[in-house]
């Protein structure tokens, strides 16, 4: 292996400083790295160092395989009762005028626009309103499964169960089981942004808290069932309430085994109210990867948003612990490029994605939602369908704003 080479090369450098020397050989023996260890290494790791930490585990738990899925996405509305700083993709009740609400019969219309294309997922998010409610979400996801019944339903996230749940007086474990019951099948890992209240008070007060996050997922772990993480990164937060976040889904992770993927969310300034805060570089981001792969041992996959980070960066990343794409796109989310994205209207096909995968030597797979292989991309021959589809038409995508 490529990357055990590399790891051993590492170790026998003289010039290495001992603390860590220390965490490579806790990697290369696959042992837990501690808090301390996690902020030292967003310190004091270089580029080098921390690839290829995070490109040993990343190859050693899946080889060259890239993954990559094709959903689509439905955002109800970017209406919402809450007030994250960060975010340029709501629009406040008050400036209704600029927002979209979308009705049921509105979504259904979209899932109906995917019939007979080859989607697995249909992964909806958006703001929070009051008529998104309890009776609206069980009804739309139980007209989903009844019109498609292998579509897999991947829907909102904490801040809007929270909300629902509260309005409802629901408990977390009563509302997720009913919502569970509606066909509800996966959540997606938004709305975490920064757990820790130093921060999350300053850029996202009024919606759930860190802790209520977490529980949120915890009942859902507990029905059984499969989510996604997220993080909001480079912005008002240090290292060290980074490795905070991590350590918090690390430890939920080691009670319930539920979370599939951690998708690191970078910051972005247009047309938000921290716009004064400058972005970070794109070392930055690929470090952010890094850790994230290094820290959280107990997760099978790490993602990257190539509509949020770009395609350069988006391929560099997969030296640096990614092994998951988001995805194929056909321009059917905002939530990027209202907040600044360089792709304003995101659309790669499934053959510009796996070449993308194979530019930088690694094996695209498709996947589904759970991770189960559904299309071996490495040797693919695309030219029947290209020719008896004249395009390739894909729609696909992205985890959720909130
Ligand atoms: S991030 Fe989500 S909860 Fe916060 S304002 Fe935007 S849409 Fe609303």
């Amino acid at each position: 292996m490529r990357s055990e080479t590399q790891i051993d090369i590492l170790l026998a450098d003289p010039h290495l400083a001992p603390e860590l020397k220390n965490i490579a050989q806790k990697v290369k023996n696959s042992e837990r790295i501690t808090f301390d260890e996690g902020v030292l290494l967003f310190e004091k790791g270089d580029l080098g160092y921390l690839g290829t930490l995070a490109n040993y585990i990343r190859e050693k738990r899946h080889g060259d395989f890239t993954y990559f899925n094709r959903n689509f996405h439905i955002e109800p509305t970017n209406l919402c009762v809450y007030d994250c700083k960060f975010c340029s993709y709501s629009r406040l009740i008050k400036q209704r005028a600029e927002g979209w609400e979308l009705t049921m019969e509105d979504m259904m219309n979209i899932v109906k626009k995917y019939d007979g294309q080859p989607v697995t997922e249909a992964h909806i998010v958006g703001g929070v309103l009051p008529q998104y409610d309890f009776k609206f979400y069980t009804e739309l996801f139980r007209a989903i499964k009844a019109h498609r019944p292998e579509l897999h339903v991947k829907a909102l996230t904490p801040v809007e169960y929270h909300y629902i749940f509260k309005k409802a007086k629901l408990s977390y474990a009563d509302g997720m089981r009913l919502m569970k019951e509606a066909g509800l099948e996966s959540m997606p890992g938004g709305g975490a942004e920064i757990f820790h209240p130093e921060i999350r008070e300053k850029i996202a007060a009024d919606k759930c808290t860190g802790e209520q996050w977490l529980q949120i997922h915890e009942e859902w772990h507990k029905l059984g069932m499969r989510s996604n993480a997220t993080i909001l990164y480079g912005h008002i937060e240090s290292y060290w309430h980074r490795i905070h976040h991590l350590e918090e889904l690390r430890k939920l992770q080691d009670r319930t085994g539920g979370f599939q993927t951690f998708i690191p969310l970078k910051f972005r300034n247009k047309d938000n109210q921290m716009s004064n805060v400058a972005e970070v570089s794109v070392i930055e981001d690929l470090k952010n990867y890094a850790v994230s792969r290094i820290y959280l041992d107990n997760f099978d996959h790490i993602k990257s948003y190539w509509a949020m980070i770009g395609r350069d960066t988006t391929q560099l990343s997969l030296a640096f612990g990614v092994d998951d794409i988001d995805g194929t796109i056909d321009d059917t989310t905002k939530i990027y490029s209202m907040a600044g994205s360089e792709e304003q209207h995101p659309a790669m096909s499934t053959r510009e994605l796996v070449d993308l995968i194979k530019h930088v030597n690694r094996h695209p797979v498709e996947r589904d939602t759970l991770y189960n292989v559904l299309t071996d991309y490495n040797n693919y021959d695309f030219s029947a369908e290209e020719k008896e589809a004249g395009f390739i038409a894909l729609p696909v995508i992205n985890e959720g704003i909130n």
